[in-house]
């Protein structure tokens, strides 16, 4: 749309991190056509339909680098359980569903991320052509991908890690059924990426076929990468090195790769990705459940890495990722008095905007707000408790943030949420739909699975 936000406080997150007070925003279609003071933007867009943006301010749309959406099916069930929820839970629940229901928990992840600030979302994960326009139909800007393996992830949980080349060869198919039916549509709103899902279920064989299909189709790469100690076990049993090391042998690692987690990561790792520069996407909120988590971050970030963040499970709240991740940052290398404390809120906001960006080869696209650039925006309630007094805005929303502040979201230069209203979803109608159909899930994954017991506390279903 046509649109012209005046007199508002623009968090531009440019190269110049500029904060700009009383300014103006212009959109035409959907892209950022000027930035700058209010009177000469209104003279300059006489037409544009005009937007009070006093009382609010513009930041690039929050992208989050890595979830999985479905997995809001196991939202209030595993967070306190201790054991390996991946190939107890997440795998097992993600084959009990059909397609109808992964586009219901799908759309519902959705739900919470417009309300959550997000513009895009890097969604890797199973079955994906079949809810890939579904999904896209709330108006993110999606990276979505197959995560591929080809050892069986439904066997794992029985210590099976036999190579299975059909079940890996159904991956490869739906990865390039993907790339034919959605990769660049929707305006390019909607794009493909590869996924091997993990380092401890994929082969050789399998890193190949997906490093010949990025390269064919010139497409970013993700995998999860040391996330437990099972997977680092299996990889020493395997191959006989770590995760790392697997991945760099098979010349896996790259500038183009995102690797999720980095749990589990030595120090030399460390120094092996830093020199391929892999890019790293952590996800410290879920990942710190079980309390902080103890990734070498700050030697990772000693290493001159580029992070971005995610949420990774049952969530896709950012301001619970850029709190935490800030604490965890902070602490990952002790409290040396000479280093300051770092990451400083500007440095945790680009985790979320420009290195997000980059981290899926859009960072001349998406997540700063300047000319040129798509018009996916986030706009934040000023007149909130949290935001005054209102001295370092940045460090208000980072350290203070939450989805309650959010006003409006624009992706393409479309409202998808305005005023507080999603435009693009029916959300009485979804929240109901989503008991149900995580109800009929449970059941039927208990019933055909009899090894796996419900979580802690049992399953008891609330009417709300
Ligand atoms: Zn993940």
């Amino acid at each position: 749309m046509d649109l012209l936000i005046t007199d508002t406080l623009v968090v531009t997150c440019d190269d110049e991190r500029r904060i700009l007070e009383r300014a103006a925003v212009a959109i035409s279609g959907d892209r950022i056509v000027a930035i700058g003071d209010t009177e000469t933007l209104r003279r300059n867009w006489p037409r544009h339909e005009a937007l009070n943006g006093r009382g609010l301010a513009v930041l690039p749309g929050f992208i989050n680098a890595h979830t999985h959406t479905i997995l809001t099916s196991l939202r209030g069930t595993v967070e306190d359980w201790d054991g390996n929820a991946v190939y107890s839970y997440m795998s097992p629940i993600s084959y009990t569903m059909d397609d109808g229901e992964r586009a219901v928990m799908a759309e519902l992840g959705c739900l919470e991320a417009i309300r959550s600030g997000c513009t895009t979302l890097v969604d890797p994960f199973r079955h994906v052509p079949a809810y890939a326009r579904r999904m896209a139909a709330p108006g993110l800007r999606l990276w979505l991908s197959e995560n591929c393996a080809d050892i069986d992830t439904r066997r794992i949980r029985f210590g099976e890690y036999a190579v299975d080349e059909a079940f890996g060869r159904t991956f490869l198919d739906r990865t390039v059924a993907g790339i034919e039916a959605f990769h660049g549509t929707e305006n390019g709103r909607l794009r493909c990426q590869i996924a091997a899902h993990a380092t401890d279920n994929c082969s050789p064989a399998m890193l190949r076929s997906l490093l010949d299909l990025a390269s064919k189709h010139n497409l970013t790469r993700t995998i999860h990468l040391a996330q437990g100690a099972d997977e680092v076990a299996a990889v020493r049993a395997m191959h006989g090195c770590t995760p790392a090391e697997y991945l760099h042998r098979e010349g896996f690692l790259g500038p183009d790769l995102v690797g999720a987690h980095w749990t589990f990561c030595t120090r030399s790792d460390i120094e092996l990705l830093a020199r391929t520069r892999t890019q790293m996407v952590h996800c410290p909120a879920n990942s710190s459940r079980r309390g902080p988590h103890p990734v070498l971050i700050g030697l990772i970030r000693d290493a001159g890495i580029t992070i971005s963040l995610g949420t990774d499970n049952m969530t896709e709240d950012m301001f619970q990722a850029m709190k935490i991740g800030q604490i965890v940052h902070r602490g990952g290398r002790g409290r040396e008095k000479e280093l300051g404390v770092t990451p400083q809120p500007q440095d945790t906001l680009d985790m979320i905007t420009r290195n997000a960006a980059g981290s899926v080869g859009a960072a001349e696209e998406i997540g700063q707000v300047r000319p040129g650039m798509k018009a996916d925006l986030t706009l934040i309630d000023l007149n909130q408790p949290v935001m005054r007094p209102l001295i370092r805005p940045v460090a208000n929303l980072v350290h203070y943030g939450h989805p309650g502040i959010v006003h409006s979201v624009l992706v393409d230069g479309q409202f998808v949420m305005r005023d507080r209203r999603v435009l693009t979803i029916d959300e009485p109608a979804l929240l109901a739909e989503a008991q149900v159909v995580t109800r009929r899930v449970w059941e039927r994954m208990i019933a055909a699975n009899p090894d796996i017991p419900p979580p802690p506390g049992g399953l008891r279903w609330f009417d709300a």
